[in-house]
């Protein structure tokens, strides 16, 4: 993931340090070689231009280019910068999932069509049932999940999240294409409440292109589940597509957070990059593989680390 990112910046990076004088000019060529990165790693063009105005700021501002050691100090603001970037300017726990509340706490998910709602929802009930969630640090315990499909218009999804919920051993609650998906959404939350669940992930429909029908439709059930997070999953190889998609979903709905799915094909990375600022929500979990172990919680801090080196 991100290795075409990583390898620029990495050649920048080394540069930085190196410089034993830091001149205005020289740190403009710096700038401009990281600048030049991340456009090819498909980072969003006023993204880009936002981070470089911010990162010669606060360069500026913080006297790099008078300091003893003014490449390192450099990069110290690019690690900075590029933490704030991916969400780190939203705290510490922002990138965490959030269940606190009287159970089921419900997960709805969106995205369109093909994205991995389903794969993701099967990743998400498993790793929250084996225990692995953490928040404010620490792990929570297993969860008790269950999952359900809204999405009526294609029977193969159904049975698909049936297939996925009894490999991750999870509880899969039946639905039905002849139902409404607000009905089928009532019973699942009434037979969690019932049987003790302490999550319930519903998984929706998903169109090829955004439609003003899909969008009433999820709106209509976010209104009924009042889920404590609505996560919207997205496509990283659809590169600057992800981004416009994810506003538009985000236009829609009060999104807490973002799945960025298939990084493992997207060698680039600039959805990852891109998508806390243009959306304003934090990338909770990358999906880095077809199979249902493939999913890893994102930190801003862990992954500015791994980029910068
Ligand atoms: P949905 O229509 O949004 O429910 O999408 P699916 O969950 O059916 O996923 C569509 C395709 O993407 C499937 O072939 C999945 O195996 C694949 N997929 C989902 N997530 C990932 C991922 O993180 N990495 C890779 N390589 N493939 C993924």
């Amino acid at each position: 993931m991100l290795e075409n990112l990583t390898d620029r910046f990495a050649r920048v990076v080394k540069t930085m340090r190196g410089e034993a004088r830091l001149t205005e000019s020289n740190m403009q060529e710096m700038l401009r070689e990281v600048r030049l990165a991340m456009l090819e790693a498909d980072v969003a063009l006023p993204v880009v231009r936002d981070f470089i105005a911010k990162v010669k700021e606060k360069a500026l501002g913080e006297a790099v280019v008078g300091s003893l050691s003014p490449g390192q100090a450099l990069v110290g603001v690019v690690h900075q910068e590029l933490t704030a970037l991916m969400g780190g300017d939203l705290g510490a726990d922002a990138s965490e999932l959030s269940l606190a509340m009287q159970p089921p706490a419900i997960i709805l998910m969106a995205g369109l069509q093909g994205a991995g709602k389903t794969t993701t929802t099967g990743k998400l009930a498993k790793w929250l049932s084996e225990g692995s969630h953490v928040q404010y640090g620490r792990k929570t315990g297993k969860k008790k999940v269950a999952v359900v499909s809204a999405d009526v218009y294609r029977p193969a999804a159904i049975e698909q999240l049936k297939t996925v919920a009894a490999q991750v051993g999870v509880e899969w609650i039946p639905s039905d294409p002849s139902q409404k998906p607000e009905d089928i959404a009532r019973a699942a939350v009434d037979y969690a409440k019932r049987h003790h669940f302490d999550v319930l992930i519903v998984d929706t429909a998903g169109r090829l292109g955004i439609d003003e029908a899909m969008m009433l439709e999820i709106k209509a059930l976010h209104t009924l589940l009042n889920p404590i997070e609505t996560l919207f999953v997205v496509d990283a190889m659809q590169g600057q597509d992800a981004i416009n998609t994810a506003k538009a979903f985000g236009d829609a709905l009060p999104l807490t957070g973002v799945v960025l799915t298939k990084v493992d094909g997207d060698s680039r990375g600039g959805a990852a990059l891109s998508v806390r600022h243009m959306t304003g929500k934090p990338l909770k979990f990358v999906g880095v593989s077809e199979k249902l172990t493939g999913l890893e919680p994102f930190h801003p801090e862990r992954m500015a680390q791994r980029i910068l080196g």
